[in-house]
């Protein structure tokens, strides 16, 4: 087998440099463990942005996927799978709504939110097209497309990319006041993740997104979700948003409900809201596809059966609190909910992914000072326990 700095150089030298990974090849991984060509073994702090809650190659998705794999993958939307109406149905069930749209990425289902918002615009709430505003936050991140890009305010995503798409406007996050400002007689949607992810695993204040929901309603304009990265337990509630028991209008989900396996997105809404589609006005040629929604289905069966919230709650304040016990002066803040936990330095973290990495933990950091840690929902707390070792002798070394 090829060594890793092989493998680095022919990916560096033929790629386009849009990454920038980390210096380790991953051969192959288990649960919350992963491997290298050489055999040295990391834990997973990172879960691919949480589309990992399973844990890597959890067995009763895999075998779920190789049942599918041998019956249809694939059969488009031109013709109905046998599958796709129990997919819709427990994802109704899980996220109390009537309506389902699958896609892909979460990027799809985001510019699928947005599509939503804007024709429900025309069509229910009768704001002329082409008029339609969505009211958008500070430093959110929710893909990277075009439309998703147009509105996003960190210069990297956004440079050169122009002429950039309009309809969007942006206020502070975690400033209800600011949306109640901002929304005007167009205004037909907020989007919002409930705990910010790429922006450093930011917590609005408490109340935020209660106070959104009471300001959405009142001046009739949809709340859209994005929880593509807190969905699915991660933060210790099946979704975010059930912190403040409340539910959005639409709520976007992506990377977890594919179970580590597959791709799979959807958004979810009731009728009045998904109701706005007819053949011909969206789709996507993988939507819904049999694969993928045998592998969600599984996924979910498994969230709900196992109680996936609870552990990652306990996991989330087990680890946070060691986490607190490590001395180093440079540590800012420690912040986050269930196992989505952000460390901020006072000074860029790299040295420390480092030093974690020497030590057999992967992890990466976000916004350059805060490190995101994020490990499989599975995580054992003997892993836990040795991982947070690790972690402590790395960062007061
Ligand atoms: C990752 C992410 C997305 C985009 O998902 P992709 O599958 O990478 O397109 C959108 N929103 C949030 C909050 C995310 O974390």
């Amino acid at each position: 087998m090829a060594t890793s700095s092989e493998i680095i150089a022919k990916t560096v030298q033929l790629g386009a440099n849009n990454y920038h990974s980390r210096e380790v090849v991953i051969e192959h991984a288990l649960g919350a463990k992963v491997y290298d060509p050489e055999g040295r073994a990391y834990y997973d702090m990172l879960s691919a942005y949480s589309a990992l809650n399973f844990g890597h190659l959890h067995p009763e998705i895999v075998a779920a996927a190789m049942e599918q794999l041998q019956k249809v993958t694939l059969t488009s939307r031109a013709f109905h799978n046998a599958v796709l109406g129990d997919f819709y149905e427990q994802l109704c069930d899980l996220t109390g709504k009537a309506m389902i749209l699958p896609m892909n990425t979460g990027a799809e289902a985001v510019e699928t939110a947005l599509k939503t918002a804007r024709r429900w615009g025309v069509e229910v709430k009768g704001v002329a097209n082409e008029q339609q505003e969505i009211i958008v936050c500070a430093n959110n991140f929710h893909g990277r497309t075009i439309a998703i890009i147009s509105f996003s305010t960190d210069p990297s995503a956004r440079i050169n990319y122009g002429p950039y798409t309009p309809g969007f406007k942006i206020i502070p996050y975690g400033d209800a006041a600011a949306l109640e400002q901002a929304v005007t007689d167009r205004t037909v949607g907020f989007l919002v993740e409930p705990i910010q992810g790429e922006a450093g695993i930011i917590v609005p204040p408490e109340g935020y997104l209660r106070q959104v929901r009471e300001i959405c309603t009142r001046n009739n304009i949809l709340m859209i979700a994005d929880e593509v990265q807190t969905g699915f337990a991660r933060t210790g509630r099946m979704f975010a948003c059930q912190y403040e028991q409340i539910s959005p209008d639409i709520l976007v989900m992506g990377k977890a409900l594919g179970g580590g396996i597959m791709p799979v997105s959807a958004i979810a809404a009731d009728a009045e809201v998904l109701g706005v589609y007819t053949p011909g006005t969206h789709g996507s040629t993988f939507g819904g596809n049999p694969l993928a929604c045998a592998v969600a289905i599984k996924a979910m069966e498994i969230l709900v059966r196992d109680d996936y919230p609870q552990m990652a709650a306990e996991k989330g304040a087990y680890f946070m609190e060691r986490l607190r016990q490590i001395k180093n002066p440079h540590i800012k803040e420690i912040r986050g909910k269930g196992l989505l936990i952000g460390m901020e330095f006072d000074h860029p973290a790299e040295e420390y992914l480092d030093k974690m990495m020497a030590h057999g933990v992967l992890a990466k950091d976000t916004h350059e000072c805060t490190i995101r840690f994020a490990p499989p929902l599975t995580i054992s707390y003997a892993e836990l326990d040795d991982a947070c070792d690790r972690i402590t002798q790395a960062l007061q070394e």
